[in-house]
């Protein structure tokens, strides 16, 4: 029973310089963790056979699917702000799997060994993290934030020396591609004119058909496009509470997908200087630092376009110049439009921007939790927030409520899209903390796969919800993530 992957390989037929061709290194005996089923079946591939020996080889690195052209791509980034080269250094692209729906996604297995780009690394990723990707990405999915996706997860059988010898894994990442803004400052530094005009056109033709690929102005529209999407994709993250933790260049798609689920993590109580990452000593990738960090990475993007925009230098830097002193303007209109129907507002008025940030300030000082204080926004019930008894909320309340009683379309209306808007669980560290605790310690799925089910509706609002949207119990310690590398 084949499985229907179905492969074409166009990143294989850019120029060599953007990848170096090889397979997986393969593991000595792989075993299926998790599937995702509703992935497979958008995918047109068959479930049963997936799970079947073959199908796990696949999943594992130690057999191609018919039609793939492995390779690791190159790419370079700034990480926390150094330009360095970086490439996959622990994943293979076995290439482009063409959907039933004629829909073109990269499959990339993460953690499937050594490639020329690995540096001092082992090109190895273990169980917990990787489950923690697919729990956080699925998570994503199903909040409608645009995301790459998890299709599987496999072991391998080997141990992996981090702080302790840990089970060896493999995720098999679905994504719209992997082209990245450190993809574009690879070839502005390593490639010629020619080879940066290849790829972009070529992340053009993938990404924004809408654009016409003769125009000679198309290289500024592709320049736009990527950062309207970004400033979309940033803004979806800060009204959900998510904090992306390494947002380096290369870390940042072209195509709108947030990517990279390394040290990621949902903001508790509210406050901007949320930082979960280890490593991000200073604060750099700060929740609330995290539009400033896009603007910052798409200003990179425009510097490696600059050949591309005009053959004038000076022309050049005055288009790229123009186009991201746009991202600021665009991500508050993406952010204000979300914070609106995260108040059940429909209507636009000039005193809502005020009551957005008087709201906030509120729940700062009162440590709130963001994502239940729209819950209980929703449901009805502003006595649940911790703030009740403050003068300074009974008087926010009243403002908002006759605020809403301005709308035509009445408070049904601004209920549904409340509900529709702020979700009613999120992924929350102490849950997924649980889920990989039971299935890396004790081999037990039950708890993470009943924790992907809540989350794939997230503004279902239904009873069962109620369990995951406790908070955690009081702690001394802040919640740390780690790179998992
Ligand atoms: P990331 O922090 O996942 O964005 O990774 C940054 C860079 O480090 C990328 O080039 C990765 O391929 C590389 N990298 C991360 N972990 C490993 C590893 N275990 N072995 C080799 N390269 C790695
Ligand atoms: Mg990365």
């Amino acid at each position: 029973m084949p499985a229907g992957w179905r492969f074409d390989n166009s990143y294989a037929r850019l120029p060599s310089l953007f990848f170096s061709r090889l397979k997986p290194e393969p593991v000595p005996s792989p075993a299926l963790v998790i599937l995702n089923e509703a992935l497979a079946a958008e995918l047109g591939l068959d479930a049963q056979a997936l799970c079947a020996a073959e199908g796990v080889q696949v999943f594992a690195g130690n057999a191609l699917p018919p039609g793939a052209e492995p390779l690791a791509q190159a790419y370079a980034g700034h990480q926390f702000g150094y330009f360095t080269m970086l490439g996959d250094g622990r994943a293979i692209l076995l290439g482009e799997h063409l959907a039933p729906d004629g829909r073109r996604f990269d499959i990339q297995l993460k953690g499937s060994g050594r490639t020329p780009y690995s540096r001092g690394g082992d090109g190895r990723a273990v169980l917990g993290p990787m489950l923690r990707e697919y729990i956080i990405s699925e998570a994503m999915h199903g909040l409608g934030i645009p995301t790459t996706r998890s299709l599987a997860v496999v072991t391998t059988g080997e141990k992996v020396l981090r702080e302790t010898l840990l089970p060896g894994a493999v995720l098999t990442r679905v994504a719209a591609s992997h082209l990245r803004v450190g993809t574009f400052q690879f070839a502005a530094v390593w490639g010629s004119t020619d080879q940066l005009r290849t790829l972009a056109d070529y992340a053009l033709r993938r990404h924004f058909p809408e654009i016409d690929p003769e125009d000679p102005g198309r290289f500024l529209q592709l320049l736009e496009a990527v950062i309207e999407r970004q400033a979309a994709l940033v803004a979806r993250w800060q009204l959900v509470g998510f904090v992306h933790g390494v947002m380096n260049t290369d870390n940042m798609t072209i195509s709108g997908e947030t990517i990279d689920y390394g040290p990621c993590a949902f903001m508790d109580g509210y406050d901007p200087a949320t930082v979960f990452s280890s490593i991000d000593t200073e604060g750099r990738y700060a929740y609330g630092n995290q539009p400033r960090v896009a603007g910052w990475n798409l200003a990179r993007f425009a510097e490696a376009l600059l050949p591309l925009l005009d053959t004038d230098k000076e022309k050049a830097l005055e288009k790229a110049r123009e186009a991201v002193g746009k991202f600021p303007a665009a991500f508050t209109r993406y952010w204000l439009e979300g914070m609106r129907r995260k108040l059940g507002l429909s209507t636009e008025e000039e005193g809502d921007g005020a009551l957005i940030d008087e709201l906030l300030r509120l729940m700062q000082e009162h440590k709130a939790d963001f994502t239940n204080t729209f819950r209980a926004l929703t449901l009805g019930r502003p006595d649940l927030v911790p703030m009740t008894g403050a003068e300074g909320w009974q008087a926010w309340h009243a403002r908002w409520q006759v605020r809403l009683d301005r709308q035509p379309s009445g408070r049904e209306a601004a209920r549904q899209l409340m509900k529709g808007s702020n979700p009613a669980i999120i992924p929350r560290n102490h849950r997924v903390e649980e889920a990989l605790t039971a299935a890396v310690d004790r081999g037990d799925l039950g708890v993470l796969k009943r924790l992907l089910a809540v989350l794939e509706d997230p503004y279902a609002y239904s009873p069962d919800q109620e369990h995951y949207a406790a908070l955690p119990p009081p702690s001394s310690q802040p919640y740390r993530t780690f790179c998992g590398t």
